[in-house]
């Protein structure tokens, strides 16, 4: 039995992330059964559903309930917190405008109030910056890049594995793409570049042996895909020879 969604990890309507860390449960198992139930996998890749998943929803979950209690300065800041009937609220709600000391005051303490929401509103970390640690995540032995900044506020794109994939856009002169577009949900996908090209060679036996499928892209000038404004080549965090796998779910695997 397999658990997702609000269900193991409720969430409140603050930080409005609830349904997509629901989603993101269920489009991490996916693949995972579709690969056990064609036996192309071991039923112990299920395992690491929980693995992956629930250090990212206790994380969200509890970043949620901070958002919410981060209301109330806003309320303070207001006037409002003590306010009961509507007019109350109204009336206090006038002082903001005013053209007054303790208007301008009030102005300064919601503005500030207001700052203090980057967290929820602001929080790309949070958002897509989910890392899974488990066994079907292969580990080059490299280390995980540091990251200076609030990692719950910033997101820093790596391709490090376990990480999601970093976005960036590809293509050729009549069309541009997302690196999400070309490593879809159906299959795994091998990213590398042109002194890399014999990885297709590795692809295209590891596919067949695994019954599996596997698919290389090699970015580079010339070829049907190409790094369009370098952004690959500032985001892929390996030489020019070397591979990045990535799951079906968008994952660094
Ligand atoms: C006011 C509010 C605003 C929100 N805003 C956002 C937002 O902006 N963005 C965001 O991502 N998330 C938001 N969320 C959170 C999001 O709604 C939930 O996290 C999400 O709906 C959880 O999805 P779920 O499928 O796991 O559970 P649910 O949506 O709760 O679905 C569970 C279903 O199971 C049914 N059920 C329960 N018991 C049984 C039973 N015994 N037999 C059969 N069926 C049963 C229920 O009726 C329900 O239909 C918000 C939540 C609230 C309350």
């Amino acid at each position: 039995m397999f658990c997702a969604g609000d269900a193991v990890h409720k969430h409140p309507p603050s930080h409005g992330l609830g349904s997509n860390t629901s989603i993101q449960d269920s489009y991490n198992l996916a693949w995972k059964l579709a690969a056990v139930l064609r036996g192309q996998a071991g039923e112990e890749l299920l395992e690491s559903s929980s693995v992956e998943r629930a250090p990212v929803a206790k994380q969200v979950v509890t970043r949620a309930n901070d958002s919410g209690r981060e209301y109330k300065p806003i309320f303070d800041a207001l006037g409002v917190t003590n306010a009961v009937a509507d007019e109350e609220f109204t009336e206090k709600l006038k002082l903001r405008k005013e053209n007054s000391p303790g208007g301008a005051a009030r102005r300064g303490a919601l503005r500030a109030a207001l700052d203090n929401k980057d967290h929820e509103f602001n929080a790309q970390g949070t958002e897509i910056g989910q890392f899974y640690d488990s066994g079907a995540v292969i580990r080059d032995g490299g280390i995980r890049p540091e990251q200076a900044d609030d990692p719950m506020l910033h997101h820093h794109k790596s391709t490090y594995p376990g990480l999601r994939l970093p976005h960036a856009w590809l293509g050729d002169r009549d069309h541009k793409f997302s690196t999400h577009d070309i490593a879809k949900g159906t299959q795994f996908t091998l990213f590398t570049g042109i002194t890399g090209q014999r990885w297709t060679e590795v692809a295209v036996r590891v596919g067949a042996r695994l019954g599996i499928e596997l698919v290389s892209v090699v970015i580079g000038e010339g070829l049907e895909v190409q790094d369009l404004y370098g952004d690959w080549f500032r985001q892929r965090e390996v030489d020019e020879d070397g591979v990045i796998l990535v799951r079906p779910d968008k994952h660094k695997g």
